[in-house]
Parts: structure tokens; sequence; C-alpha cells
């Protein structure tokens, strides 16, 4: 029988392009077509319910029961027109993928009536039977409830599967105490935060700010591959990612693969599932190539932080969805082939005020370039002092593969702000003095702004390697993973913001009482964050080993792994932020920590189960098998008299075969034994920290033996599609 590697480059060859396009279509007409949108809700709903939504929305109140009635039943009417039979309650656990459970509208009332139903009930609260989703203890088995709760301040919409159609309301998922076991009900409390916070800063400059949002533009890397060769690998089917594979002879190095041009195959998928997501509101705007083979991106306009969060998760189950059709698969892992490129996920980051200003957009006078420093050194102070809860924020099993791989940013957390900006604070260090004088009103005049010339935006002025840089008028936080949920390094930043901020209005406060002028103390304290927050200032190339030197040097931490990462959520530091700042409690804190720290040991223990069963079930007895050829080769020429100088090489083949065989069995065994050792650990820390020591320690050594024996075993009989094969065929 043929391996399904080699049934796979048959049908590869044998394969119909499916060739979607937009076949004429205009973006803006199908946009939100399948979104509850304001638009749409003027449509359906009563003037009043209109108004009471919107409302609620603004200021995030309840909405009474009898309003809730009327809007479900418009979001009915309007599905329903649309081939709607079901609803479900669309959230985000802490599993990292989205979670549905869908009840049809149909219902038969006492009297045997059929009837299709959805009211106000249905439509704020569902009590899915959740005792399944990670929840870290929160939830005794006696009270098992989880409860999801409608978040109207993310637009409903209709979820497209086949010729299926649901009705999706975006929810939050809690527990019966009210305590978060998901990714949107703390990001939504950090918005509500930071908006207060960020309001009360901008009054120092303009009364008229009555709202700020924070927004987010995500960066999508991921990679696309032929879905029948990918079936033939149990480790991107289980795990996302390949656990063995040797490097192919030619792989990104000659750089002919970014910005170049897009394969047709992967082309036609890309514009079948920006229609889907159009639909469905998520504003995509860019596509390319990036840097490895089979790799690509694409990017939306930023939005509003929680829709900008929702549209991300939602993409990432389109994009699944749609390559299927193409018999592609996508892969978001943060690492699918080792020796490539990883993929990321940028969070580009800034602050909206109602007024229609950009906060972190320099300004075009002495005033307002004040408030852009404030909102800016703010920042970089928050991640000064909170450096380590960023790091926390995207620390997974997945990422662990990509940060600090000489690749993508390290796991030191610093900040790049530009030649021009480095100066601007230069001087507005130098120039206060700590007298308070006439003389700091040089430094009002000085006209900041002509320092920060439109340059600034331009390419050439960016350090690609920076995990949190600048870019002109946002910062791009570099070092999310590609499959992240970014409500949570969104939570992280909203929050320190928030705390700093709130520090901020402190210090500011205190001078003009003690008799300052406004701007004077604002520019002292600014002076004061600049020269605190310096450390964390980075213009190098973040790649080098002298960095990480110097990074030593100057306190910064550099946490390699997952478990020791994640240990900045449970400091007491961390757990007054998060409580100081309404968005964790203490209990929900720990509970979090211990949800993150078992979905690393599951997804190394997983990976560790498929590594030792593709080693023992498929690479083993395909480098047996070959020794067996090799054997009757050296037998046969033995038989007709020849001598060892015809099968020396064979011989010696043998045994270096049997080497690699010997060690792959060795620690195959150490292995499954270290797995054993850290199952019966009871503290999770602890077996998180013996998953990453002990057992992955096993990954590599492994890896370097099955990736020899491809080199050596002969090709007709290797079961397991290659890396050439996967990266350039399609
Ligand atoms: P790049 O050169 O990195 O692609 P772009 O200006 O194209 O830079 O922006 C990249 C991402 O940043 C896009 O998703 C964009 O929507 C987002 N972005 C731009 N401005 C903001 C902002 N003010 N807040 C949040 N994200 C933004
Ligand atoms: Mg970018």
């Amino acid at each position: 029988m043929s391996s399904l590697r080699h049934q796979a480059l048959n049908e590869l060859a044998k394969e119909e392009k499916n060739i979607s396009h937009y076949n004429g279509k205009k973006i803006s007409a199908m946009f939100n077509s399948n979104v509850f949108t304001g638009r749409t809700m003027r449509e359906y709903l009563s003037d009043e319910a209109y108004k009471s939504l919107m409302s609620s929305i603004k200021s995030g109140s309840k909405i009474d029961r009898r309003m809730a009635d009327q809007i479900a039943s418009g979001m009915k009417a309007w599905s329903e027109e649309r081939g709607v039979t079901h609803y479900t309650h669309w959230f985000q656990p802490l599993t990292g993928t989205t979670a549905e459970k869908h009840d049809s509208f149909f219902t038969i009332k006492s009297d045997g009536a059929t009837i299709e139903l959805f009211d106000g009930d249905a439509l704020i609260q569902q009590e899915p039977d959740a005792s399944s989703f990670p929840n870290g203890g929160i939830r005794a088995t006696f009270e098992a409830r989880g409860y999801t709760a409608w978040d109207p301040s993310s637009p409903a919409f209709i979820m497209e599967s086949g010729h299926g159609k649901t009705l999706c309301i975006p929810t939050i998922f809690i527990a019966y105490n009210g305590e978060s076991l998901d990714y949107k009900a703390p990001l939504l409390k950090s918005i509500a935060a930071l908006d207060k916070a960020a309001v009360d800063v901008c009054h120092y400059f303009d009364k008229n700010v009555t709202k700020v949002t924070a927004t987010l533009g995500w960066e999508q890397e991921y990679f696309v591959v032929d879905e029948t060769l990918a079936n033939a690998r149990p480790d991107l089917v289980m795990c996302g990612r390949t656990l063995v594979g040797h490097a192919p002879a030619k792989g990104q190095q000659l750089e002919d693969h970014y910005f170049g041009s897009i394969p047709e195959r992967t082309y036609a998928f890309m514009q079948d599932f920006e229609q889907e997501s159009y639909k469905l509101g998520i504003p995509l705007r860019t596509r390319h190539n990036e840097v490895a083979p089979g790799q690509f991106e694409c990017a939306p306009m930023f939005e509003e932080c929680n829709i900008a969060v929702d549209h991300n998760s939602l993409l990432m189950d389109v994009m699944a969805k749609v390559a299927k059709r193409h018999k592609l698969k996508v892969l978001l892992h943060e690492k699918p082939f080792a020796g490539v490129n990883g993929s990321g996920k940028h969070n580009n980051w800034s602050l909206a005020t109602d007024t229609g200003v950009n906060l972190l957009s320099p300004g075009k006078t002495p005033r307002t370039n004040l408030m852009f420093l404030t909102f800016f050194v703010n920042t970089i102070k928050a991640v000064h002092e909170h450096a380590d809860l960023l790091r926390a924020a995207i620390a997974s099993a997945n990422n662990d593969h990509r940060l600090g791989a000489n690749e993508a940013p390290p796991a030191i957390i610093s900040v790049y702000i530009g030649k021009y900006l480095t100066e601007v604070l230069n001087e507005v260090e130098t120039r206060v003095k700590d007298k308070f004088s006439e003389q700091d009103e040089v430094i009002l005049k000085l006209d900041i702004h002509k320092q920060i010339p439109e340059l600034l935006m331009d390419n050439t002025d960016r350090n690609r390697t920076s995990p949190f840089a600048f870019t002109g008028n946002k910062f791009e936080f570099r070092a999310v993973g590609s499959s992240a949920n970014c409500g949570s390094p969104m939570t992280v930043l909203n929050t320190i913001m928030t705390n700093t901020l709130k520090e901020f209005k402190r210090e500011v406060d205190a001078l003009i009482e003690k008799g300052e002028k406004k701007e004077i103390a604002i520019m002292h304290v600014l002076r004061d964050y600049i020269s605190k927050s310096r450390n964390i200032l980075f213009e190098g190339d973040n790649y080098s080993d002298e960095w990480a030197e110097e990074a030593k040097r100057r306190g910064l931490n550099n946490f390699k792994t997952t478990p020791e990462a994640l240990e900045a959520y449970v400091t007491e530091k961390a757990k007054q932020l998060f409580f100081d700042n309404g968005i964790y409690s203490k209990r929900e804190l720990e509970a979090r920590h211990e949800i993150m720290l078992e979905d690393y040991v599951k997804k190394v223990q997983i990976e560790a189960r498929i590594l030792g069963y593709m080693a023992t079930n498929h690479i083993l007895p395909a480098a047996v098998n070959y020794q067996n050829v090799l054997l009757n080769n050296v037998k046969g020429l033995k038989e007709v008299g020849l001598g060892e100088e015809t099968y020396a090489a064979q011989l010696n083949l043998l045994k270096v075969i049997s080497g690699h065989i010997q060690k792959i069995n060795d620690n195959v065994e150490a292995m499954i034994e270290a797995r054993k050792r850290a199952n019966n650990e009871p503290d999770m820390h602890k077996r998180a920290d013996m998953y990453c020591k002990e057992v992955k320690a096993h990954f590599d050594e492994i890896r370097y033996h099955a990736d020899k024996l491809e080199l050596l075993v002969d090709d007709t009989t290797w079961p397991l599609p290659k890396y050439r094969e996967l990266l350039y065929l399609r």
C-alpha cells in the first residue's frame, strides 16, 4: 500500500483549482450584509428601542427587559428574512477558540402550536452547560453554572456555514458569581477603565472630550498548505505544527517570497475568505506574501478595541472554514515549521477621543503637542513598569518557539520610539529644571512639533526588530502570537495605561494644588517619567546577543518560557494593579494563571504523545524497512560472490541508521517516563515546569535523529510529507 504522503502527492497533481474571485462585486455592496448594524437597527427597531440600545452602548448601562424583547424581535425578523433558523450566544472562552451552542427559534407552545420565538431573555442571558470549559477551579463542582451575557457594544451577526445560517450574539462568559471565564469580560472592563482615566487626563487640554476609545488594528500572519498533504502529517492535524521534518534545500534564504506575487490557489482562497469577512463587517484592507515560503498576512482597518478583538477571532474561524473549500489548510500556529520564520499578530494600538483626535498622533500646535507627549510618555512609563505583564499576556506554548528564536522579537520587552522622539525626550529631560521657575515657560514655547517631522511616518525610521514600537501615530505590539486571542494583550495594555494615567493625574493635581501652573506641572511629571523609564527604551537590533547582555545589565527580564513568564500575573504587584482598576479579583487572576499553566501542560503533553507516536509508528518502521532493503542487497551481493568493497557503503549505512533508531527509541522511552513523573505532580506550576524542562527536552533530540533518517531513507517509502512539499506545492 502506498503511504498517505504518496496518495496526497498524486492527488495534488490532479487537483482541480477552485478559482473564486470577486466576480465584479463591489466590496461596499457586501460589507456588513450579515451584520445587525446601526443602520439595520433603524429599520428593524422602534425609535424607542433603537435609542435605548444606542445609549446603553455609549454609557455601558443595562437594557431593560421590555426593550430587550423589542430588540430580540427585531433581530429575529431581520435574520429570518435571511433564512436564519437558529441563534447562538457566541463567546471566547479561555480555550483560545470561539464557542457556540445553537438553539432554534422554533418552539412548541403548551397548546401544541408551533412558532418561532426569540425574546429578550434569550438575547440577554444563556446558561450554557459549561462545566467542561477551563475555569481554573473557579466553578466548584457543586456550582457548575456559567452564564453568557449579551455584549450590546459588539453587533450581532449571521454566520454562514455551508447552507446553514445562524444568528450569533456576541457575549461575555462568566461564572455564577460574576467571575470572568473568557477574554471579553476583562477586556470590556479594561476598555471602560481606560476610557475614564484617559478622559480625565484629556481634560487638562480639552474639556470637550467625553469619551476615549482604545483602538486596535491587528495584522494576522498565517501559513497555507495543501490540505491533503497536511492530513498525511499527524503533527499538523493534531498540533498545528510539524514536530519533525528536515529543512528543505531552499528555505527563505533567497528572500524571494516577501511581497512576491501570490500563488493562484492561495489568491483564490484569499478572495473567498475576504468576501466572507466583508459580509461579517471585518474591514480587511491588505494582503501580501510574508517572508517565509507559504506564509501570508492580512490586516484590516483599525477599529474600536473590543470589536477588533471579536473580528480577529471571527476571521480566524472564517479562514479555517473557507480553506476547506479550497482543499487548503490554514496554519495559525506561531511556529509551524522549524528553521522557517514563524507567525505573529502585530497589535497596533492607540487612543481616540470622541472629538476626533488620535492621542498618539503628534499635534500641530504646542498645546496639542503637550497632549500627545503626555499620552506618549505615559505609555512608555506603563510598559516600563509592567513589561513583565505584557510578556505574560503573550505567553503560550506556541509562542515560546517564536519569541527569542532570532527571528521574532525577543522575549525581552523594550520600546522603540525612533530618533526624533528620542531627541524630544532628551530635550524635555535636560531643559526642564528641578526648580520651578519662569524658565519652564521656555519649554512650553519649544514647539516640539517642529521636531517631529513627517518623516516619522516613513518606513525608513522603523525598527522591525522591536517588540513594542512607536510607528508614527500608534504603538505596535509585535510579540503577540498568531493564534492568540488579542483580548489578553489588549486587556493588559489598557490596564497598565489606565493605572499610569491615574497616577499621572494624581501627581499633576498635587503640583497644581501647590500653586504650579498646569502646563508646568505636566512638564515636570513627564520629565520625571522620562528619567524613570529610560531603561525600557532601545533603538538597536533586538535580535542581537549584545542586546540580551545589555538588557540584563539594565535589569530587564528575559523570560524564555511560558511557565516563567506567567508568574508575573500572580505577583502581589499584579494582583493589586488588576484589583485597583477593577479588572480581576485576586481569585480570578489566580484562576486565570492556573488555566494558562494547564493549557501549557496540555499542549506540550499532546505534542509529546504525537511525537512519540510518529517516531514509533511512522519513522522507525520506515527506517527498519529500508534497512531490510539494504540487508537483502548486501546478502545478494555476497551470494553472487562479490567482495566487501561492493557492500561496504551499505553496511555503513545500516549501522548509521541503527544508531539513529536506537537514539530515537531511548528518547521516546525517556520522554514517556518524564511525562509520567510530571503528571504525578499535583502543583500546576511545578507540573508546567517539568513539562517545559523535562518532557520537552526530548523533542529536539528525537527530531534531530528523525530528520537525519529522513535524509537517509529511500524517498519512495518515507511516509511523511516533506518540508519542500508542504511549503512549495499547492
Ligand atoms: P504598516 O506599515 O505597519 O502596515 P499601517 O499604517 O498600514 O502600517 O497600519 C498597520 C495597522 O495599523 C493597520 O491594521 C491599521 O489599521 C492600524 N492602525 C493605523 N492607525 C491606527 C490607530 N490609530 N489605532 C490602531 N491601529 C491603527
Ligand atoms: Mg506592522
